[in-house]
């Protein structure tokens, strides 16, 4: 589960990492109140208002009705509540949000904390996220904070580095040194960081999340680091012992037919192909969009009904593959292991019914206990449904509809 930036800063600021304090506010008023508050809290008196969006590059990206960048500054109170406003209600287009964009109904008003001083404020990228291959926490830093890490990967890989926690013994003080190091510091600074990474690791742990970004890490100057951003992905599984973590939850941030999915207990995840596929099982759920693909369709969803598939889970199936615009054919590919081919068949007839009229073609697949039964109620039942017996002949069906 992805939360806001203001969220994570709260959680990070919980457990001793040091932020650029703000306040999130949902109308221009509320940011302006936000604004007097935060300077009584911390005497800023220039400040850096932020669209609260699941989505990185803010600061590149352009609201669509207003041309506002996503991320801006103000240099007085008198320009936060305008430069709010232009935010606010908006439609933020960045190069992660495609571009439909994503409604803006918070921001964040944080203290500007790039004030000049003696020295320029330099930022840092530093990210811990689990090496799934190598089955621990990596600490990630460069010293290119601020761009995309995907970029600095392609580009300049000698400018990232990484240290991989042993789950033994956790994080160790010459792990962060030598991230500190390779970042270039010496003095508070390096302290500074040293304390920074150390706290962050806590947090991560602390809270089961599987990702962390925070780009840029800041060192302003008076040699204070500080998290400016804060990306965090928190695991899935894990939620039910964070409660007040779950309550964070932004459905408004989340694909609807993948909430909508959730709620009927389907596990379901929304793709850009034009071939719908329901199908039993996470692994014949891969194999069967693999077959999509050999015949020249491309998954519009990975939809995996379950081991107990019975007409509600059908039907529900259906109607969430069928808001999708884009699908043009649907493939469902069951094998009856648990549940008998001959009650999925069923659920396909009832589900079709009750659905009335279904504007695309439909092939299924029923292969296992009761296969044969499972055939002949879909060829009986007087309804547009292609029955295929074996993989490759569901896949020529496919091929030939999308023809
Ligand atoms: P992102 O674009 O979604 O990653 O949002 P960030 O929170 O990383 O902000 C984007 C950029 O805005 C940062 O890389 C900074 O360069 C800039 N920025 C953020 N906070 C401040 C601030 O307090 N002062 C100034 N001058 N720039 C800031
Ligand atoms: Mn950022």
């Amino acid at each position: 589960m992805n939360i806001h930036e203001y969220q994570a800063k709260g959680i990070l600021k919980s457990y001793g990492v040091t932020i650029q304090e703000g306040i999130v506010a949902d109308t221009p008023e509320k940011a302006v109140e936000a604004a007097k508050q935060l300077n009584k809290d911390t005497g800023t008196e220039w400040y850096v208002i932020k669209a609260q969006i699941h989505a990185g590059g803010r600061g590149k990206g352009k609201v669509k009705e207003t041309d506002s960048n996503g991320v801006v500054l103000a240099k007085s109170l008198d320009d936060v509540g305008p430069k709010s406003k232009a935010i606010l209600g908006g439609t933020l287009v960045t190069h992660q949000t495609g571009p439909e964009g994503k409604k803006v109904s918070k921001v964040l008003i944080a203290q500007d904390v790039y004030y000049p001083g003696d020295s320029e404020p330099k930022e840092y990228y530093l990210s811990i996220l689990l090496d799934r291959a190598k089955g621990c926490n990596v600490i990630m830093a460069s010293t290119e904070g601020g761009m995309d890490i995907e970029t600095v990967a392609e580009e300049t890989p000698e400018k990232i580095v990484k240290e991989w926690i042993d789950p033994a013994v956790g994080l160790q003080g010459f792990q962060a040194r030598k991230v500190a190091f390779a970042l270039g510091l010496e003095g508070d600074a390096f302290k500074g960081m040293m304390k920074f990474i150390f706290s962050l690791y806590k947090a991560y742990e602390a809270t089961d999340s599987s990702q962390f970004e925070i780009n840029p890490v800041l060192k302003t100057s008076d040699n204070k680091i500080l998290a400016v951003d804060a990306k965090v992905n928190i695991d899935d599984s894990a939620l039910y012992r964070h409660k007040d973590i779950a309550e964070m939850r932004d459905i408004s941030e989340e694909d609807p037919l993948e909430v909508e999915a959730a709620e009927s207990g389907l596990n379901y995840v929304k793709l850009d192909g034009n071939v719908g596929c329901m199908v039993n099982g996470a692994g014949l759920a891969m194999a069967t969009m693999d077959i999509i693909k050999l015949s020249g369709g491309e998954p519009a969803n990975f939809l995996d009904v379950g081991g107990g598939a019975n007409a509600q889970t059908v039907e529900a199936g259906f109607r969430i593959i069928l808001k999708d615009p884009n699908v043009k054919a649907i493939l469902i590919n069951i094998f009856g292991g648990i549940v008998r081919c001959d009650r999925v068949a069923n659920g396909v007839v009832e589900a079709y019914k009750s659905i009335g009229d279904i504007p695309v073609p439909i092939i299924v697949r029923l292969q296992g206990t009761n296969a044969e039964e499972g055939a002949k109620i879909i060829d009986e039942s007087g309804l547009k449904v292609v029955s295929a017996v074996v993989l490759k002949d569901a896949a020529e069906r496919v091929k030939e509809v999308l023809a």
